[in-house]
């Protein structure tokens, strides 16, 4: 199997670190262009750096998930330089350590905007731009969060869940269209999203994993290569779990 993104137009949201750079390299590095957003200009300006050091042709901007204007100008400058889009992933999203209960209204609105109200307005818009190449894919960060209780973010876990069930109905919404809808469901990942969780409480996090270890997010980019590819052609509707074997 010989797995080629030539041609293909890839947009990662929150593209700038952690596994969201990791799938901008591997899909890059297997022939698709780029293009990431992020809120941070300096991160943008690192990963740029770093995936244009690979030889991949990416375009960065700044524009925030939940800002329905920014990320249709984000959008818009994609379809204007590459002349269109075929791989959309809502990637990017934020993960407050703090009990449901303990949260501000404000802060529980802001985790929402950020993680679920990003999925509705990318998969619009990636609906509008996909339909213009005849199909494509859609592709969502879901969480192992969400279907186990939590303690330590009981909200970022409902977030998650509440994408879990948007990328089943969405599967079903755009199967007309040629549009394929999947979802990643990453356990304990390491990168600077639980940096801080993993330094205070590595054993019993890793512990319960199969394979007492964390994955890296070339562990998670790879797996997605294959669904975004042609080889996947019939899968939609459903998720890969990257756990290394979670609570076995
Ligand atoms: P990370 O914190 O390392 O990176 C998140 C990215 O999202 C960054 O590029 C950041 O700039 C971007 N981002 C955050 N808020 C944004 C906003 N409002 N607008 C635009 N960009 C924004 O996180 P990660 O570990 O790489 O996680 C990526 C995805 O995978 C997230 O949705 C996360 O919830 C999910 N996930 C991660 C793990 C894990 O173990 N790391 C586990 C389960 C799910």
């Amino acid at each position: 199997m010989n797995i080629s993104l030539e041609d293909k137009v890839t947009v990662i949201t929150g593209g700038t670190r952690g596994i969201g750079l990791s799938i901008a390299k591997v899909f890059g590095e297997n022939g698709s262009k780029i293009a990431i957003c992020g809120r941070s200009e300096s991160n943008i300006n690192h990963a740029i750096k770093e995936l244009e050091a690979d030889g991949i042709e990416v375009l960065g901007m700044k524009a925030d998930v939940s800002n329905e204007k920014e990320l249709i100008n984000f959008a818009d400058e994609v379809e204007k330089k590459y002349g269109g889009i075929d791989i959309w992933i809502n990637n990017a999203g934020i993960y407050p350590l703090v009990k449901m209960l303990d949260m501000s209204l404000q802060d529980w609105e802001q985790l929402f905007d950020i993680n679920v109200k990003s999925v509705f307005i990318g998969s619009k818009i990636a609906k509008e731009k996909l339909m213009k190449r005849k199909g494509g894919v859609i592709i969502n960060a879901a969480s192992f969060a969400s279907i186990m209780p939590s303690v330590t973010a009981g909200a970022y876990a409902a977030t998650k869940s509440a994408v879990y069930s948007m990328t089943k109905s969405l599967a079903a919404e755009l199967a007309p269209h040629n549009i394929r809808v999947l979802g990643y469901i990453p356990g304990v990942i390491d990168t600077e999203m639980n940096k801080k969780l993993l330094e205070k409480n590595n054993k019993a996090i890793i512990d319960p994993l199969a394979m007492k270890r964390a994955g890296t997010v070339e562990e998670v980019a790879y797996p997605l290569l294959f669904l975004a590819s042609e080889y996947a052609s019939y899968i939609t509707g459903t998720f890969i779990e990257i756990s290394g074997g979670k609570f076995c």
